[in-house]
């Protein structure tokens, strides 16, 4: 028997403010009605506990025939130990033996007994310390020997209940063993009450059983290790039972109030382990005619139930969120598949056709009205089609591959025919097992019309270029002519230039040898000489100096390509020019009539440059305007151009004008606005292009406004530099 405890109470104890109606009931429930001694005796000491207070306490009983004192019910103490307790009748001085003949409750002191000193203390279940031994008399109580004994702790407990209990259970166990042989009552109820609990404790559910009130008054060892804590025990583990207990009388009186019900779950706590224990609680009301009514629960550990129904339940969410999951994303496929312009065909294993997109069905399907060679087109189709993935359910690719071809396929309605590139996949299952077949058909006219365009415009490509290549070698061979003609050019040029500065040269001594004599002769170094012969003489001289300025003009042009017109840079008061410019070409003012107005600067402007060719410039400019202009004036003017750090000296006149479309041109060598033969006015085209290279070589330049009719204004700028 491994454990089944007395009685104990789930709630606490009521406490009967008089003792009559309590002793009543004990003797009506018990002593009274029932000839079971272990019943008697434990609800005796149950009821001394209740009423009396007694913590622990035991019931012996004397077998005379065996010679011992048995053990026969205890509260507080454990119950293995009660039933197992024998305490030998021989020894009368033993403080035990003694006690059934004394006449009144003998304590039992450690180390001495009643002034025996020296005699140990017996070894009871109460466990070391004094306690007190209450002989149990018979219903003669004048008999030397009690029936039995009553020890109680703490020792020295007396009162009026427990002398009443003393004498009712000494005379009930008196009256039970005139009966019979009490040892063999014992031991016959001992075996009872030992299979009785080893059943109840081998169910391996919690087993309890309570009174009306939540009492318990039965438990199996699993109901005690969830609802029984001793006093050695941890405080976690009682704190536990007690929290247990609880909810337990929670449980049954909901019961109670709600009446008979079928099942209610518990959440109890496990109270070696702290974790939550979930029970089903199945209660059930018995009746006793003498006990009265009890319930008797029966609890199942559904714990791992709930866990597994949770998980299953959690599994079964999952599967409706995989199914949902799947099914979006057929849905998506179908919508990608919708919404591709090539064809798609999905087939089984087998090769029948499971799914096909818009474009699909149109090779593959004939339309209600279609014509008969629409159907014959669509067959043709499919025949194609068929044996195209037949190669591939055959087993031709591998796992995984993809097999390319192409179809000759046509268009049902029309009979056009569609030369396609089919790509077929396989789909296949974890397992590796082939679900589906999956073709995308490329309709390939645009590709190959592409292809055709393309072939040609390579050929077209490949043709330009070699054209381009010829052309190119023919521009470089133009190109090599060109250089040698440039360079031939140049040669002819300074050639050219060469022969004009010789020719200049040798023009130049004998034209000055002839106008020194022109001169000599008009001087009359000859003689007097005859006006007629004079006219002559100065028209020779007037041409002679026209000649000459002719000559030094090509002899500066030539010796300014050649490099070699040096230029002498002093700093000099442009206002100074003006007047020299004026003096020199005097005898051409007063014969073109013209008024010459000069405009000076109000302060000295310094230039830096060569002044005897800034005097150069302006005399030709100044010789220009008079040339060409007719009527009217001729202005000089002299100024600062402030910000530019630059003098200009320009000159307008009111002449002819130049047209736009000449005034670049006019400064190029030998070039005139009307240089055909019969023009009306003389010079050689080159005062301008001088006039240009030595004002840039100067650092200056020469600008112009004109227009047709309207005069021109020539400006000469060059660099100023701030006086030393
Ligand atoms: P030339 O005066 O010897 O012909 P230039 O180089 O000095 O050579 O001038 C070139 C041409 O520019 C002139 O022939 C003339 O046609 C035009 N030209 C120059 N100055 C004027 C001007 N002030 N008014 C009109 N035309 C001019």
């Amino acid at each position: 028997m491994t454990t089944l405890q007395p009685a104990r109470s789930l709630s606490r104890a009521k406490v009967s403010s008089s003792h009559e109606p309590s002793r009543a009931e004990l003797l009506e429930y018990y002593l009274i009605h029932h000839e079971d001694l272990a019943r008697c005796t434990y609800a005796s000491l149950e009821w001394l506990a209740r009423y009396a207070g007694t913590k622990r306490s035991m019931c012996l009983v004397a077998d005379h025939d065996a010679g011992v004192l048995m053990g026969v019910a205890g509260h507080g103490v454990p119950s293995e130990a009660v039933d197992l307790f024998t305490w030998p009748l021989s020894d009368e001085r033993d403080p035990l033996v003694a006690a059934l003949a004394a006449p009144a409750p003998v304590v039992i002191q450690p180390g001495r007994v009643d002034g025996q000193v020296g005699k140990a203390t017996p070894a009871t279940p109460l466990g070391a310390g004094p306690f007190t031994a209450i002989p149990l008399r018979g219903v003669n109580a004048a008999e030397q020997n009690a029936v039995g004994l009553l020890l109680l702790r703490p020792g020295a407990a007396s009162s009026g209940d427990i002398s009443w209990l003393a004498t009712v259970l000494g005379q009930k166990i008196d009256q039970i063993r005139g009966r019979g042989s009490l040892a063999e009552e014992v031991r016959q109820l001992r075996r009872e009450r030992a299979l009785l609990f080893t059943i109840v404790n081998s169910v391996t559910d919690p087993i309890l059983l309570t009174d009306t009130e939540g009492r318990l008054i039965l438990a199996n060892a699993r109901a005690e290790k969830l609802f029984a804590a001793t006093e050695e025990e941890s405080e976690g583990r009682r704190r536990a039972v007690e929290l247990n207990n609880m909810l337990f009388s929670a449980a049954l009186s909901r019961t109670a109030v709600e009446g008979q019900s079928e099942a209610r779950e518990l959440l109890l706590v496990d109270p070696s382990e702290g974790s939550d224990l979930l029970f089903e609680v199945l209660s059930s009301t018995v009746e006793d005619p003498r006990e009265g009514t009890g319930i008797v629960s029966v609890l199942r550990n559904i714990t791992d139930l709930r866990r597994a129904t949770e998980q299953i339940e959690e599994n079964y969410q999952r599967l409706r969120m995989l199914e949902a999951t799947a099914r979006a994303e057929r849905d998506r496929l179908n919508l990608i598949i919708d919404s591709v312009a090539d064809p798609i065909i999905v087939t089984d294993p087998v090769g029948e056709t499971v799914l096909m997109n818009a474009p699909a069905e149109d090779l593959f399907t004939v339309p209600g009205d279609a014509p008969d060679t629409a159907e014959r087109n669509v067959q043709s189709n499919d025949a194609h089609f068929s044996s195209f993935i037949s190669g591939l359910l055959l087993g031709e690719t591998g796992p995984g591959e993809i097999r390319r071809g192409e179809i000759g396929l046509a268009n049902p309605m029309s009979s056009e025919p569609i030369p396609v590139e089919a790509i077929a996949g396989k789909v296949q299952s974890e397992s590796g097992e082939l679900t589906a077949v999956v073709t995308i058909l490329h309709d390939r006219r645009e590709a190959l019309e592409r292809a055709h365009l393309y072939e040609q415009l390579k050929l077209g490509s490949e043709e330009l270029q070699a054209r381009v290549q010829a052309a190119t070698a023919e521009l470089a061979t133009q190109n090599e002519l060109l250089r040698r003609q440039a360079i031939e050019l140049e040669q002819a040029s300074r050639l050219k230039s060469q022969f004009l500065a010789n020719m200049s040269h040798e023009f130049r001594t004998p034209l000055n040898a002839i106008l020194g004599y022109t001169h000599m002769l008009l001087q009359g170094v000859a003689g007097d000489v005859l006006p007629a012969v004079k006219r002559q003489l100065q028209r020779i001289d007037s041409n002679g100096r026209h000649l000459l300025t002719i000559i030094n003009e090509i002899l500066d042009i030539t010796r300014i390509e050649a490099g070699k017109m040096p230029i002498q840079v002093t700093d000099f008061d442009a206002n100074e020019i003006v007047p020299e410019v004026m003096a020199e070409l005097e005898a051409v003012i007063s014969r073109s009539k013209l008024t010459v107005t000069p405009t000076l600067a109000p302060d000295p402007p310094f230039v830096r440059g060569d002044r005897q060719k800034v005097k150069q410039i302006v005399v030709n400019l100044l010789s220009n305007a008079l040339k060409f202009t007719h009527q009217g004036g001729v202005d000089i003017c002299v100024s600062a151009e402030p910000g530019t750090q630059m003098v200009s000296i320009s000159v307008s006149d009111t002449g002819i004008g130049i047209a736009p479309e000449h005034h670049e041109r006019i400064f190029e060598d030998f070039r005139q606005v009307d240089d055909s033969p019969s023009r009306q006015y003389g010079g050689t085209g080159l005062g301008l292009a001088i006039s240009r290279r030595l004002a840039t070589a100067m650092g200056g330049r020469i600008t112009l406004h004109s227009n047709l009719g309207q005069g021109s204004i020539f400006t000469l700028a060059i660099p100023m530099e701030a006086p030393q």
